[in-house]
């Protein structure tokens, strides 16, 4: 399957910038060429022209930091182990309706799904979004602390398991790319605050935590982590954890001390730790210190409350559909200072770099998977509404449209 693709204007996310009246030219699931549409046009005899020329053209959305699969289902629907994964793939098509052809997606272990991550994977194997998995455990505040792992399904597990080689081992070997693997903290997960008095607490100790790190080096793996707060950040940094995930209320030595090592941050504006989320001018900042950020949603989650870059107006469970509303604000305050390619990565180069996957997605280059968008804007940066993505392709097929 040949043909090509011409918009009003394409952000590349590539060397090459923003193209005006530009054109892809896509074989077989691929970017072939990347041009002017002017310079494009000769090829195209014969062969199919998309007409997006009303349209802005970037690369499919990468949200690095989703739990859609496991905690999502039965947190939105009433499934059973029998149905989970019908509720499943129904979210997923939404975060694709939503401009996101790749997700990083996190298998904690819970007290209600059975499955293991092997059955994650052979249910997505076919669907039209490419997803990496984190496997890793997981320590929920209540007031009797409770722990699970991606590898011990829905059993709780004793703290003193969480350090076990070769359990650390067993989910290092499981996990794709360096997601929140350890909870340095504990989490707040969906909860009220009454009910996780714990949420925050530190679960390890900096000998601990190097461990775990090196078990995972050992491996050839990256390891990331679910941090906030000073101190936990502080023994993430000192462990020698490759990304930190959320990063809530870094101090400005951290920062300093992040941009040095040129550790990746995702930050999680709309909430998921027991702090107040990254703000814009937290994510700029981070931005202007060259930290490669990537934006990321946490999904699902109840929005963190009171604070004004979140337009919401309740608690209730907010999915990938906000990634662009959420990133707005903060891409927003780069505009004046970022060239919108830069910009546009907090959402697509960086997440996808974050992956291990940035010479697949992430940009418009040939050679790259025919995974894009076309909108009335650039996500995030001049729109927020789903509505306003007007298709989307995935290895070069459309699989959203709205006419
Ligand atoms: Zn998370």
């Amino acid at each position: 399957m040949k043909y090509l693709i011409r918009g009003k204007k394409l952000v590349t996310v590539s060397s090459m910038g923003s193209i005006q009246n530009g054109a892809m030219l896509i074989e077989n699931g691929k970017i072939s060429k990347v041009d002017a549409w002017d310079k494009l046009r000769a090829h195209s005899t014969g062969i199919d022209v998309l007409d997006y020329s009303n349209y802005v053209i970037t690369p499919g959305l990468v949200d690095c930091h989703t739990h859609l699969l496991e905690f999502a289902p039965a947190s939105l629907y009433p499934v059973t182990p029998e149905t989970h994964f019908i509720a499943g793939k129904g979210i997923l098509f939404q975060a694709l309706a939503s401009g996101i052809t790749a997700l990083g997606e996190q298998i904690c272990g819970h007290p209600l799904c059975d499955f293991t991550i092997a059955d994650y994977r052979k249910i997505v194997k076919d669907f039209p979004i490419d997803i990496s998995f984190a496997a890793t455990s997981i320590s929920v505040g209540f007031e009797e602390m409770a722990h699970f792992t991606s590898v011990t399904s829905s059993k709780e597990v004793p703290q003193s398991d969480l350090t076990s080689p070769s359990l650390v081992r067993k989910i290092a070997e499981n996990s794709d790319y360096p997601g929140e693997n350890v909870f340095i903290n504990a989490t707040p997960a969906n909860f009220t605050p009454e009910d996780v008095p714990k949420a925050g607490e530190i679960i390890y100790t900096l000998n601990e935590l190097k461990e775990i790190v090196n078990i995972y080096h050992g491996l050839g793996k990256k390891i990331g982590c679910h941090v906030a707060g000073e101190k936990g950040i502080e023994l993430a940094l000192e462990a020698g954890f490759d990304v930190l995930h959320h990063a809530h209320g870094m101090t400005k030595e951290q920062i300093e001390y992040a941009a040095i090592k040129g550790i990746p941050i995702v930050a999680t504006p709309m909430g998921g730790t027991h702090l107040r989320p990254n703000s814009p001018d937290e994510i700029a900042e981070l931005v202007e210190k060259k930290i490669p950020v990537s934006i990321s949603t946490d999904a699902y989650l109840p929005p963190y409350e009171h604070v004004q870059w979140l337009p919401f107006k309740d608690r209730s469970l907010r999915g990938p559909e906000s990634l662009m509303l959420i990133s707005h604000p903060s891409m927003q305050l780069l505009k004046d200072r970022f060239d919108e390619n830069d910009i546009l990565a907090l959402l697509t180069y960086h997440p996808a770099k974050l992956l291990g996957k940035e010479k697949q997605f992430g940009m418009l280059a040939p050679g790259m998977d025919a995974n894009f968008l076309a909108a009335e804007g650039i996500p995030g940066l001049e729109m927020t509404e789903i509505d306003k993505i007007k298709s989307v392709f995935y290895k070069g097929s459309k699989v959203v449209n709205r006419d």
